[in-house]
C-alpha cells in the first residue's frame, strides 16, 4: 500500500521511503502499460462519451492532503481511461496513425526521471548532443546533404513557424528590431497545412499576404502558378520572401514538385522550406527517396517522426542548412544565461524560440536503436502496400471510387454518394468502436481516408476498416 506524503511527511524527510513508493508504483505502472499494450484491440478505438462527463466525474478542485499511487492509479483507469481516444491502437487510421513503440515509451520515463533541460550546453550536454547525434543519424536515413544542421521543436507547425521567421529575417534582417515590412509575400499551396498560414499570422506577414497556389489535378502545387503570382506581386511592388513545398499534403498526401519549385525560389531568393511532416520519413525508403529530390537545395526542411516513425508525441526534427540565419533569427542573450558558442559547444536556446529543452532526442536515439534501419524500412514498405492492396479492393467495387493517388500509406476514397451519405458511411463505421477513419475535402467532395501508420497494424486490421465501411454502406440511411 503506497503511502502519500503529508506535511509531517514530506518527500525530503524521508527520501528513501518516498522512493520505495515510486518503485513500487512505477512497477505497476509498467505492468500496467504493458498489460495496456498486449491487449488495446480490446478497447473501443474512440471513446463512448459526452463532453463533459469527465469534469463531472472528477472533484472540482485539487486535494489538501496527499492521496495514495492506488487510489490514482484507481481513478487513471476507472476515470480518465474511458475518456482516452486510444492513438495507439493499431485501427486508429484518422488523420495520420502513429505510434508510442515501446522503445520510446522507456525512454520518455527515463527523460522525466533525469528531468535534465537543455537551455544550454553547460546546463545538459547530454541533451545539447545527443540531439545532434541523433537527428545527425534520421538525416543520414532520409538521405538529407551533410549540410543539414538539425534541432528538435515539439511539432511541425512551431518548426515550420521558425522556417518562416528564417525567411523573413533573411529577406528583412532590421524585422527583428522594427517589426515586419508590410510587403513581405509567402506562398504555399491551397493544399497546405494551416500551420503555415498560421505562422504568417505569427510573425506580422498577415493572412492576406499568404497566397494560395493552386494544385494540379493530382492536388500538387502548380509551378507555372506559382511563377505567375510572384510576377504578379514583384510587378504590384511587393516583395515575394518565401515559398512552403509539401511533402506529403494533410488531407491527399500528394507531393509538390520540389525541384521545379526550388528553381523558381533560386530564381527569386525565396526561402524554400519544404513540410514533409508525415510522408518525410518515407524518404527512409531507397525507392522512395526521390520524394525530397531538390531537397539539397531547399533552405529548410520538417519532418516529424511523431507521425510515421513510432515516436510518441511530441518530436519534430527540423533540418536548416542556414543555421547561422536561424541563430541571426533567434539569439537573445540575457547576461545571465550567457556562455561560449561553437560548433562542438551548441546552445540550443539560441535556435529558436523555447529555452527550456527537454530531452526529446533520447527516445529517438533509443528507437531507432532497437528497432534499426532495417525493420522500420520493413514496416513502412507493409504500410505502403497495404495502402495499395486496399486502394485495389475499392477500385474493385463499383459503389466506390478513389478520390485521389497515393503515393505513401493513405487512401482517400468516397462512396459514390452524396456527402451526406459518406458522412453517414464515417460515423457508422467509426461507431462500432473497431476502427477510427477520418474525411476531408477533395474537389469540393467530402472523402474518407484510411491512414495506415501504426506499428502494430496488420492487413487485417486495414481490412476490416474497409469490411466495415462496405457494410455501413449496404446498411446506409
Ligand atoms: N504539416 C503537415 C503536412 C501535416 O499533415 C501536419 C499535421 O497533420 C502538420 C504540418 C502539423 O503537425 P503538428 O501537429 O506536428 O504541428
Amino acid at each position: 500500500m503506497s503511502t502519500a506524503p503529508s506535511p509531517t511527511r514530506t518527500p525530503d524527510q524521508d527520501w528513501a521511503a518516498y522512493v520505495a513508493d515510486f518503485r513500487r508504483a512505477a512497477h505497476q505502472a509498467v505492468d500496467w502499460a504493458a498489460e495496456y499494450l498486449e491487449h488495446v484491440r480490446d478497447y473501443p478505438v474512440v471513446p463512448r462519451l459526452n463532453p463533459g462527463d469527465l469534469t463531472d466525474s472528477l472533484p472540482s478542485s485539487a486535494p489538501d492532503r496527499g492521496e495514495s499511487f492506488d487510489d490514482i492509479l484507481r481513478d487513471f483507469d476507472s476515470k480518465i481511461l474511458p475518456a482516452v481516444t486510444h492513438w495507439n491502437h493499431p485501427r486508429f487510421m484518422a488523420y495520420f496513425a502513429c505510434t508510442g513503440s515501446t522503445p520510446a515509451i522507456i525512454a520518455e520515463m527515463l527523460s522525466a526521471t533525469l528531468n535534465t533541460n537543455g537551455l544550454h550546453w553547460k546546463t545538459s550536454p547530454a541533451v545539447a548532443e545527443l540531439e545532434q547525434v541523433a537527428l545527425g543519424w534520421l538525416r543520414q536515413w532520409m538521405g538529407l546533404p551533410d549540410d543539414y544542421f538539425g534541432i528538435i521543436y515539439d511539432t511541425a507547425s512551431v518548426s515550420s513557424l521558425h522556417a518562416i521567421a528564417c525567411a523573413r529575417e533573411m529577406a528583412d534582417p532590421d524585422a527583428r528590431v522594427n517589426g515586419s515590412t508590410p510587403n513581405l509575400v509567402l506562398y504555399t499551396s491551397q493544399e497546405s497545412h494551416s500551420s503555415i498560414e498560421k505562422a504568417a499570422i505569427c510573425l506580422g506577414i498577415g493572412q492576406k499576404n499568404v497566397r494560395k497556389v493552386p494544385s494540379d489535378a493530382e492536388f500538387r502545387m502548380r509551378v507555372d502558378a506559382l511563377d505567375q503570382l510572384i510576377q504578379k506581386d514583384l510587378a504590384a511592388g511587393l516583395r515575394p520572401f518565401c515559398v512552403v513545398a509539401t511533402v506529403g499534403t494533410t488531407s491527399s498526401t500528394s507531393v509538390d514538385p520540389v525541384a521545379p519549385i526550388a528553381d523558381v525560389a533560386a530564381r527569386h531568393n525565396l526561402w524554400l522550406h519544404i513540410d514533409a511532416a508525415y510522408a518525410g520519413i518515407a524518404a527512409i525508403l531507397p525507392e522512395h527517396q526521390h520524394i525530397l529530390a531538390g531537397a539539397e537545395r531547399a533552405h529548410s526542411l520538417v519532418v516529424n517522426p511523431h507521425k510515421w516513425m513510432f515516436t510518441p508525441v511530441d518530436l519534430s526534427a527540423f533540418y536548416t542548412r542556414y543555421p547561422d540565419i536561424l541563430r541571426r533569427a533567434f539569439s537573445l542573450t540575457a547576461e545571465y544565461l550567457y556562455t561560449a558558442d561553437n560548433t562542438r559547444q551548441l546552445n540550443l536556446m539560441d535556435y529558436g524560440v523555447p529555452l527550456g529543452r527537454r530531452f526529446r532526442s533520447l527516445k529517438l536515439w533509443f528507437l531507432m536503436r532497437y528497432f534499426g534501419r532495417e525493420c522500420i524500412q520493413q514496416v513502412l514498405r507493409n504500410h505502403i502496400a497495404w495502402a495499395d492492396r486496399l486502394a485495389k479492393q475499392i477500385e474493385a467495387d463499383s459503389r466506390f471510387e478513389l478520390s485521389a493517388p497515393h503515393p505513401f500509406s493513405v487512401v482517400c476514397f468516397r462512396y459514390k454518394g452524396t456527402d451526406a451519405e459518406n458522412k453517414a458511411i464515417l460515423e457508422a463505421a467509426n461507431a462500432t468502436g473497431e476502427v477510427f477513419l477520418s474525411s476531408t475535402v477533395l474537389n469540393g467532395k467530402v472523402v474518407l481516408r484510411v491512414a495506415i501508420g501504426n506499428l502494430g497494424t496488420t492487413w487485417d486490421d486495414v481490412n476490416r476498416a474497409w469490411e466495415l465501411v462496405k457494410q455501413a454502406a449496404d446498411h446506409r440511411q
